[in-house]
């Protein structure tokens, strides 16, 4: 068999055949392979919610070392077989899709703690390690890893390392990459590289490691993370605030840090709509009926005083912008209920309808309230749902387009283009850019050209040929 299913650089990709399927049983072990349509489906797809953007593999094989990955590529590079690597699946942009079928590497058994360091605060584990399973083994130890998807439940470190996670506490302790100190990564070649270590600082030549972080599974398989431990803040608080109307909850933003001199932890956006649906789902009490905005703040540290004295302080700020209410959480479990009422937003509102475009702005914060005045001019324009939140504190905005109910889904895909198009130059002239750090996959690849220019695109396209000539890896995703 010798059919060309795609285009890659210097000719087209090969369909998986049995001869491949066998090679690959007998090196992962039969158990760990499989094509049957059940399986397929399974990692045919991410959290995007509309089925115009999964795409079948062929095959999906759960290697358990580096070596079996290595071996991997090598039949791959030899019979020009594309891979997509895949985490948890929980990715936004498609980008574990594996859009030219070929092989879905699953990391999902390279699942250990090799190390936990805590001499160099450093841990070094597999790309399988459910993330919120890091921070829970490293807890005994007065450590924490400070990177914190809101997926953190159920996604995996490598899919956070290749898609640069950041999350509700980016503010203060930044991304995932800050933490990210070396990687082990396979090349489409099948060579293995071996990338930083645990030294905290290294000028030694380009920096490699950050050039993988973020790559969104294009440059290379990684195998293994060192990742950066901080010590565990033993202390934090909670206040959610009710507010009548976005731009005055989004005022207290800047407020907090100028006038109030402090750096919190989260600072979380929902607006009405959302809040609405959520609280709705929860059953929850808080009085939102009312309110046009929540913001959900967070100080952390080791001191219980001093924690208390910042919590003062970010209430105070508010107070000065007329909140309709302040609810301190006097417990972990009430923090733990406020936090519920943000992170049910995303299933809240796919309950409305699958038929929606998960948005991932992010804007300099200054200007999210112009942002937000042009999501409602956007709903009035094309008559669509476009409910938002996300981490006000870095400008980060989940903006969920959804379909309106009387429009046809072939309507829906004609006008959802046009939307986001709209959107993102608007983001564009703000100063932003089209994703914050759910990443660019397919999804929304074709939108790059209206954030970075034609050069800065090519050179991308020269450091991905630098690294897999022949554009085996994760192919069709950030740019053709
Ligand atoms: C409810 C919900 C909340 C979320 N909240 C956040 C949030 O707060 N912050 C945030 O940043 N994201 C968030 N996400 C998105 C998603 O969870 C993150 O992007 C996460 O980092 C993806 O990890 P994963 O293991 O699921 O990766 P996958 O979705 O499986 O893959 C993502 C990308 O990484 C590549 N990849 C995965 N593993 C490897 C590897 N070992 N080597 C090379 N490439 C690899 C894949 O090819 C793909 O391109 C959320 C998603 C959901 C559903």
């Amino acid at each position: 068999v010798d059919e060309t299913i795609g285009a890659a650089p210097g000719g087209g990709f090969r369909a998986v055949t049995e001869a491949i399927i066998g090679e690959l049983a007998e090196l992962c072990g039969a158990a760990n392979v499989a094509n049957d349509a059940k399986a397929l489906a399974r990692y045919g797809r991410d959290q995007v919610p509309e089925e115009r953007y999964a795409h079948l593999p062929e095959v999906i094989v759960k290697p358990a070392s580096t070596g079996e990955i290595a071996e991997i590529m090598r039949i791959a590079t030899r019979e020009r077989v594309p891979v997509t690597p895949r985490g948890a699946g929980s990715g936004l942009s498609g980008g574990a899709v594996p859009l030219y079928g070929g092989i879905c590497l699953s990391l999902e058994r390279m699942n250990r703690i090799l190390e936990i360091d805590t001499k160099n605060l450093i841990a070094v584990v597999e790309p399988g390690v459910v993330t919120n399973k890091l921070d829970e083994a490293v807890r005994p130890f007065g450590l924490f890893f400070a990177g914190y998807p809101m997926s953190e439940e159920f996604c995996f470190i490598g899919g956070n390392v290749a898609e640069n996670a950041g999350g509700g506490r980016a503010i203060k302790y930044g991304v995932t990459g800050r933490y990210i100190t070396g990687l082990e990564v396979v090349l489409a070649s099948g060579e293995i590289l071996q990338l930083g270590g645990k030294r905290l600082k290294d000028v030694t030549g380009y920096d490699l490691v950050s050039l993988v972080v973020g790559s969104e599974g294009t440059l290379g398989v990684i195998t293994k993370v060192f990742v950066r431990l901080m010590p565990r803040p033993a202390h934090r608080s909670t206040t959610a605030a009710l507010f009548a109307d976005a731009r005055s909850a989004m005022a207290v933003v800047p407020a907090i840090m100028t006038g109030g001199g402090i750096v919190p932890t989260s600072i979380e956006f929902i607006d009405r709509s959302s809040l609405a649906e959520s609280c709705g789902m929860l059953h929850e009490t808080i009085p939102y009926e009312d309110a046009g905005a929540m913001l959900l703040l967070e100080v952390d540290g080791t001191h219980e005083s001093q924690v208390r004295a910042d919590a003062e302080v970010l209430r105070a700020v508010c107070r000065a912008h007329a909140p309709l209410a302040l609810i301190l959480a006097e417990s972990e479990a009430e923090s733990e209920r406020l936090w519920k009422i943000r992170k049910t937003v995303p299933w809240a509102l796919k309950r409305r309808t699958a038929d929606q475009s998960i948005e991932d702005i992010v804007v300099p914060i200054a200007a999210i309230p112009e942002v937000l005045d042009e999501l409602r001019r956007l709903e009035g324009e094309f008559g669509v749902a476009i409910p938002c939140f996300g981490h006000a504190g870095d400008g980060n905005l989940h903006a969920h387009v959804q379909k309106d109910p009387s429009w046809s889904r072939e309507e829906w895909q004609v006008r959802e283009p046009e939307i986001l198009t709209q959107l993102y130059e608007v983001v564009a002239r703000l100063g932003g850019t089209i994703s914050g750090e759910h990443g660019i996959g397919h999804k929304r690849k074709p939108y790059l050209p209206l954030v970075m220019s034609d050069r800065q695109i090519e050179l991308m396209r020269q450091i991905k040929r630098a690294f897999d000539p022949q554009g085996l890896l994760n192919p069709g995703k950030i740019f053709d």
